[in-house]
């Protein structure tokens, strides 16, 4: 029997409408270098219709692929929900790809129209002769009159001033009737080997994942929320806290280039941050500034989702007894929309137990349906010990890539992370290591993960990654690459101690190097092919 249900597809543009009615009082807000830029939901509801009917003024009348070159603002939210609602697919440009990158996302993608804020508009014009399908760049902000003209590239393609653009179009327009399977966004991966691939959601799987984003087993956004948006539009949508702010009422604060701790730390205090989402480098500098400012308040501040790569427990418990603030971990990828889990603990949890289930990566969503995958195929237990990559499928989990044969990460309408971890019998993820960084040291692994966690409990280790190089007893070992606090000097003896009495002896590294930084990802994750590269012949040994 079929349902009684009406059959009516989850479309962005409800959420445009919807929003824009009823939290009027809700806002967004964009720093800038002269104080805060602010509009309401209603405001930016206007501003999406707008660019809806400018859309069309430029030719777009279907799903042609407009790409962003932007930072998190205003603008580019409005960019993120009324593309879509129009019908055609947003393309997120990770603004930190290599230029070739960078060329090839934009061809690949096949961008008509680009839009571009002016403090990236010089660097992006110097790729656009490479792109020759790009018909128009949208410039948002002033720009100096040489920069409108290699946007021209001599006459190829037509530079339009976003406000310009948006003032002239009437603020009503009638969104039309899509299939909610339809693409909305698309992102790439960073493309840690080959070319990025691209992702693209559609609106219902945009919604859905918002939907959960929003609940209480993830942020718990309701309108008294605020919400800091410090993780970028380009990775993975910034992890849905757009949409789902949108959906729950809960103001959004947008960064927009200033993701240095101390411009974070003066939002977080002059806007009343609530929540927010980064990776764990942003955070790791955040309470650095912190502890060295103890006049800074960011009482308001109640919980900070932070995935992308694993989230060393020192840092979750530095946030929670210094500054009150829960960290919860969350794990996910690209593909995956990106939110697979997050770590709120069960309820009645207490000590020791509790704190297990908050530095795992977290709790499965429902719509994220899991398996163990062991090296024969087999499918593993769940029971926090055997341990497999690890396979997902849902609706807002990536079945193919745009455009590109993949078969080795697809496994019969799964997709395969390339992660590997276990899980409890109640469904609590932990990720041991990426199966790419895991160290095969004479037949057995050793989680990387785990050898870093451990190091950046360390009172004099700031940073700390750790790779595995070639070693001719054992095939590999482990070396870690490790960046002092300030003050701290390098102590080889008094790390190894520290690390013996927490990983297994055999697994402490012999290879050590100290630096000032690591090298990090075009979305903040320590760069561990860079790092193999640069230290496969060895660095300090003991
Ligand atoms: P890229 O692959 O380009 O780095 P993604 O953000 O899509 O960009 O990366 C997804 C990968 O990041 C996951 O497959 C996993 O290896 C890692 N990751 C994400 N969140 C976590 C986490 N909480 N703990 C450990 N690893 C994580």
């Amino acid at each position: 029997m079929r349902s009684t249900m009406q059959n009516v597809p989850l479309l962005t543009s409800r959420l445009i409408e919807y929003a824009g009615t009823v939290y009027p009082g809700s806002e967004v807000v964009t720093w800038g270098a002269d104080g805060p830029r602010r509009s309401s939901f209603t405001d930016v509801a206007k501003d999406c219709r707008r660019l809806a009917n400018a859309l069309r003024t430029l030719g777009v009348d279907g799903d042609q692929r407009i790409g962003t070159f932007m930072w998190n603002n205003e603008e580019h939210l409005e960019l993120y929900l009324g593309v879509p609602a129009a019908g055609a697919v947003l393309h997120t440009i990770n603004i930190r790809l290599f230029p070739q990158q960078l060329v090839y996302v934009v061809n690949h993608a096949e961008d008509h129209v680009v839009f571009v804020d002016n403090s990236l508009a010089q660097p992006f014009a110097a790729l656009l002769d490479h792109a020759p399908l790009v018909q128009h760049v949208v410039v948002n902000g002033p720009v100096p009159d040489e920069v409108t003209r290699a946007l021209a590239g001599g006459g190829k393609r037509q530079v339009h001033d976003y406000r310009t653009l948006l003032d002239a179009q009437p603020d009503t327009f009638a969104w039309p009737e899509l299939d909610e399977n339809d693409g909305a966004l698309m992102c790439y991966t960073s493309g840690t080997t080959g070319n990025p691939k691209g992702v693209v959601y559609s609106h219902r799987s945009n919604l859905l994942h918002a939907t959960f984003c929003a609940g209480s087993n993830a942020l718990s956004l309701n309108q008294n929320a605020r919400a800091l948006s410090i993780v970028p539009l380009f990775h993975a949508n910034a992890w849905g806290l757009p949409y789902a702010a949108m959906l729950s009422g809960a103001s959004l604060v947008m960064p927009d280039r200033f993701l240095q701790a101390e411009p974070l730390v003066t939002m977080i205090e002059a806007e009343k941050v609530t929540c927010g989402g980064a990776v764990p480098t942003i955070m790791t500098g955040v309470l650095e500034y912190l502890d060295a400012h103890p006049e800074a308040d960011v009482s308001s501040l109640g919980e900070v989702i932070i995935g992308g790569s694993a989230c060393p427990p020192a840092l979750m418990h530095a946030f929670h007894d210094r500054y009150g603030v829960t960290i919860l971990h969350g794990w996910g990828m690209t593909e995956t929309s990106p939110l697979g889990t997050v770590a709120i603990a069960p309820v009645g949890t207490q000590g020791e137990e509790y704190w297990r289930y908050r530095h795992s990566q977290g709790r499965l969503a429902l719509h994220v349906e899991t398996r163990l995958v062991g090296p024969d195929g087999s499918e593993q237990p769940w029971d926090d010990e055997a341990v497999g990559e690890i396979e997902v499928r849902g609706p807002w989990i990536t079945g193919s890539y745009y455009r590109e044969e993949d078969p080795e990460k697809f496994d019969d309408g799964w997709l395969r992370t390339g992660d590997i971890g276990s899980l409890t019998p109640d469904g609590y993820l932990t990720v041991t290591d990426r199966a790419k960084d895991v160290i095969k040291s004479g037949g057995e692994w050793i989680s990387s993960i785990d050898l870093e966690n451990a190091l950046m409990g360390h009172p004099a280790v700031h940073e700390a990654s750790v790779v595995g190089v070639p070693d001719d007893k054992w095939g590999e070992r482990p070396l870690a690459v490790v960046v002092l606090g300030e003050g701290a000097v390098p102590d080889v003896e008094e790390l190894r101690a520290y690390l013996q009495t927490r990983v297994a002896r055999w697994q402490v590294p012999e290879r050590w190097a100290f630096v000032t930084e690591v090298p990090k990802t075009s979305v903040g994750k320590f760069d561990k092919k860079v790092l193999r590269a640069a230290y496969a012949d060895g660095a300090l040994t003991v």
